[in-house]
């Protein structure tokens, strides 16, 4: 058995949703090329003097639907093919969600746990500065991502105002809401992921109110995941982290307590359980939230939950969704599941444009609405197309961009 890339994963599924569209090998060559790639040098000057050296990137994967648009993503483990492929996810999101933009993504190879909250902000103004020229309000808008978070989005909005002369809100989202930030854009992606959970199990018949769930990332998805499905009634009976997984707290609050109080799950009365465990715990719904290949062909074999909400990114490779398909599982996929963070983004985009701060219902109703559109598309047509939800999401997403290439036409 092989593990696929995140890169070959993306490039497999486009393949897949080119050949179930009959779209030309025109159509290929276009939708399968990510339109621009910055990869730059970014030097940290250490708090003990010392200058280090790390890789940086912006992938803008396209621009024919819009901006393009995509998180920043601090970790040591990331390159350019990651970035490619979570940039070609991002425009198939945005597509599917109808939103006006195309994919993006960026981010620097570095463990953010590493460094001050000084060499972080040094880090981030450079990175900034470094893909300055590529990025804006109409032309590519980060957010954050995993390891970054409104803090960043405030260091970078700012690098970009000094630059601008005067203040640019709209050139990332997810910033913090007196900077021109967004309501419920904290929660956005969290609170998406558990309504598509509430649909899916509406559509196995399972009653939300007691249904059991296991999160895998407890990160800002994974623990505002959390506490929207707490609030639906569904029982969180395990989550976990880098370090591993627990089970037996008595709720998501009092672990979170202990988290912001310690930095680690172990509340009391909990027990520890490695994180591969976590995923074959026998529940309703298991939701990884953490990053990418986490279901593959060897962790899938043991799943025993009913569905699979896709938090993370990418979350499973090729042969894990076999898998989990042959068992019958449901696979709500990440660029459906997840996309309430880049929906509340365009919300905040738009109010940066206008100058006029929407309120909570406002975000609430707005973001329920384009899902729900979203969700009932895909259901209608994995059913009309007997296709997975997986395919039948990346076929939406897929035929919007051809489309919007189609209309354009090839310049010159
Ligand atoms: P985060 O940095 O806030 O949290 C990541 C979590 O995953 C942390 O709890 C970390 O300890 C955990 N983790 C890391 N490696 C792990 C491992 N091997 N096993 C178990 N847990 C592990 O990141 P986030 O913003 O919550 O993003 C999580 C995923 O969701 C990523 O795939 C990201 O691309 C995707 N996503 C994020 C957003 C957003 O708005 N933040 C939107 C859409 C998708």
């Amino acid at each position: 058995m092989t593990t696929e890339s995140a890169f070959e994963t993306a490039r497999a599924q486009l393949r897949t949703a080119v050949d179930q569209l009959g779209l030309s090998e025109n159509d290929w060559q276009t939708l399968s090329t990510p339109r621009r790639i910055l990869e730059v040098a970014v030097p940290l000057r250490r708090d003990n003097d010392k200058v280090e050296m790390y890789k940086g990137y912006r992938v803008q994967y396209s621009t024919t639907r819009g901006p393009s648009k995509g998180g920043v993503r601090f970790h040591p483990q990331i390159d350019l093919e990651e970035t490619i492929a979570l940039a070609m996810l991002m425009t198939w999101k945005c597509a599917l969600t109808n939103l006006p933009f195309g994919g993006a993504k960026g981010g620097i190879a570095v463990d953010a746990s590493t460094l001050s909250v000084r060499e972080n902000e040094r880090l981030t103004r450079r990175y900034t500065s470094e893909i300055l020229p590529i990025i804006g309000p109409e032309r590519d808008i980060p957010a954050p991502d995993v390891g970054t978070d409104e803090r960043n989005m405030a260091w970078m909005m700012d690098t970009y105002s000094v630059n601008a002369g005067f203040s640019v809100p709209g050139v990332v989202t997810g910033k913090p809401i007196v900077l021109g930030g967004s309501l419920g854009r904290n929660s956005a992606t969290g609170d998406g992921v558990a309504i598509s959970t509430r649909e899916a199990l509406r559509m196995r018949g399972i009653n939300p109110v007691g249904a059991t769930v296991a999160i895998q990332g407890f990160g800002k998805v994974g623990y505002w995941a959390a506490v929207a499905l707490e609030n639906m009634g569904l029982k969180v009976v395990a989550v976990s982290d880098v370090n591993g997984a627990v089970i037996g707290f008595e709720n998501v609050s009092q672990l979170w307590s202990h988290f912001l109080a310690h930095k680690n799950l172990n509340a009391p009365g909990t027990d520890r359980l490695s994180n591969l465990e976590l995923l074959h715990l026998d529940v309703d719904v298991l939701i990884p939230a953490a990053l990418s290949d986490s279901i593959t062909g060897l962790s899938a074999v043991g799943i025993k939950a009913k569905i699979v909400v896709e938090g993370a990114n990418a979350p499973t490779s090729p042969e894990g969704d076999a898998i989990l398909n042959d068992k019958g599982i449901l696979v709500v996929p990440d660029i459906l599941a997840n996309s309430g963070g880049v929906i509340v983004s365009y919300f905040e985009w738009v109010q940066d444009k206008q100058n006029y701060a929407w309120d909570g219902d406002e975000v609430r109703t707005n973001l329920n609405r384009i899902l729900m559109k979203a969700f009932n598309e895909v259901e209608e047509m994995a059913t009309s197309r007997k296709v997975t939800w997986r395919e039948a999401a990346h076929m939406l997403g897929v035929a919007r961009v051809a489309e919007a290439h189609k209309l354009r036409g090839l310049y010159p």
